[in-house]
């Protein structure tokens, strides 16, 4: 089996399998470079480019969500289970936020007589950890 189609055939699914692998193992919200990282330890030969490409690919089938944090670049989510988000403006940590009224947002939207195929929801400001440094940093001044 020397033929080069199958061959690359096969070694694109395997990234594609490799990538969402990674990306279901993780909550941090990755960028497209920090899943090249851990991709390139199973794969090492892969580009960067080629990551891209499957990010792409998977967001475009919906296997994979992309969340627009800030202005600077794409985080990527392997839950794509309807979620809202709390990015940190401190730390840049993005964190799950499994509202309850979720669903009836949504449903308020269609009520309205849209069609929603997707949502992207979220909070910024200072999360848990980064409030605890600030009130232990306040309480060392005093
Ligand atoms: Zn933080
Ligand atoms: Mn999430």
């Amino acid at each position: 089996m020397t033929q080069q189609k199958p061959g690359g055939f096969i070694r694109m699914t395997n990234q594609r399998r490799v990538i969402i692998d990674v990306l279901k193992s993780t909550d941090c919200h990755p960028t497209a470079e920090w899943v090249f990282e851990q991709v390139r330890e199973k794969l090492p030969s892969v580009s960067l480019g080629t990551v891209y490409s499957n990010l792409r690919r998977l967001v475009d089938q919906g296997e994979v969500r992309e969340l627009y944090c800030d202005a600077t670049q794409c985080r990527y989510d392997g839950n794509t289970s309807n979620h809202a988000h709390f990015v940190c403006r401190e730390c840049g940590a993005v964190l799950d936020l499994p509202l309850q009224e979720h669903e009836k947002l949504i449903a308020e939207v269609e009520s309205l007589g849209f069609q929603v195929y997707s949502q992207c929801l979220q909070f910024y400001g200072i999360c848990h950890s980064c409030q605890s440094k600030e009130s232990s940093l306040a309480s060392a001044e005093a």
